[in-house]
């Protein structure tokens, strides 16, 4: 029998990427998106416009294909630090995005009279508490971190409510349902401009454009994170949807820089001398990194892409699209 997956987000950056690798697995792809993607035509064998947050419309996609095998839900009212710690889209990002995955979990129960199909969330690393990121030389977030709660944005606190919500389904209509938390996922297709790009990618952008070599940063730039490229991010999520894990787990990379190292990256694999003008800007923890014991161990996972690996890919992707622009 043919596998069939619905991929929720399909029009955004993981989404497409999961299209394209599910394609390749021999899978029939339904994509569904709020927009088109924004780089290249959709690879879904079906590609659904539809906003999400109308229950109806997941309705309609699951009454018309009672064969789905998995789901992977990615759709989510997201961006980089100057989207999420402004405050200011913070009631869109809570109502958008709980009313996507309250839907979709609705749905399932009340259309899906055959079996139901696996489930994957894309959760964040912005659950962890924010009092254990305070220090630069964060030793790495352990999924028993995650309580007694205290995400330092409300982006992060639905996503805690999300994963609630997704394991509450588990116990109370035996749903199999898989949770990652994702630090920071980078590459080709990733927004990287409008206001919603992530650190990766603006920096990228900005050595990228500056003719004089200044490009400004938000902050000291001392603040640390991790980026994992997102063919790992890929092939992580499909290990945790073909095993039996059933708890929240962490995708990412242990390769914690800080934004000034960063941009020591970009520069070097740019070929560009950079001086960093550091401006008042939205920032966030001070120190995040992920801590992969868990996977290790679960899902005999470790990421392959070197920092300096994955963004010489993706800056050549970006310095494309500036071009194209
Ligand atoms: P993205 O913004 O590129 O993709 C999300 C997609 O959801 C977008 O295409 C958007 O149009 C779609 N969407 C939003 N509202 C919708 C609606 N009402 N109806 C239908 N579609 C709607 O983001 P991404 O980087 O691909 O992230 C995918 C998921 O992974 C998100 O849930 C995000 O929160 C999570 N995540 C991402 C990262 C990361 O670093 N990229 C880190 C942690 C968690």
């Amino acid at each position: 029998m043919t596998k069939k997956a619905l991929i929720m987000g399909a029009g955004g950056f993981i989404g497409s990427h999961m299209v394209s690798r599910l394609n390749g697995e021999g899978y029939m792809t339904l994509g569904v998106d709020i927009k088109n993607p924004e780089f290249s035509d959709s690879n879904a064998h079906e590609f659904y416009l539809l906003d999400l947050t109308e229950k109806t419309n997941i309705d309609k996609i699951l009454v018309e294909h009672e064969d789905i095998t998995e789901i992977y839900q990615y759709a989510a009212d997201m961006g980089g630090a100057g989207f999420i710690f402004t405050g200011d889209n913070d009631a869109d990002i809570m109502h958008n995005s709980s009313l996507i995955n309250l839907n979709l979990l609705r749905s399932l129960i009340e259309n899906y009279s055959k079996k139901l199909p696996k489930v994957f969330y894309s959760s964040s690393a912005c659950i962890y508490p924010e009092e254990i990121q305070e220090s630069p030389n964060n030793p790495g977030l352990k999924e028993s971190d995650a309580y007694p709660a205290n995400p330092d944005s409300e982006y992060g606190w639905e996503k805690l409510f999300s994963e609630r919500l997704y394991l509450s389904y588990m116990k109370n209509y035996k749903m199999d349902i898989k949770i990652a938390r994702f630090h920071n996922i980078y590459g080709p297709n990733g927004t990287w401009d409008g206001g919603r790009e992530k650190a990766p990618a603006a920096m990228c952008r900005k050595v990228a454009e500056t003719k004089d070599g200044n490009i400004e940063v938000w902050g000291d730039g001392k603040q640390t994170r991790s980026f994992l490229f997102i063919n790992d991010c890929i092939e992580a999520t499909r290990r945790l949807m073909n095993s039996q894990v059933f708890e929240p787990i962490n995708i990412g990379s242990e390769e914690m820089v800080s934004i000034n190292q960063l941009v020591e990256i970009v520069s070097k694999i740019a070929n560009k001398k950079i001086k960093i003008n550091h401006i008042d800007g939205p920032l966030g923890v001070r120190g995040r990194n992920s801590e992969n014991s868990l996977v290790r161990e679960v899902l005999n996972w470790d990421y392959e892409y070197s920092l300096e690996d994955g963004i010489k890919i993706t800056y050549e992707w970006i310095s494309k699209q500036i071009i194209k622009s």
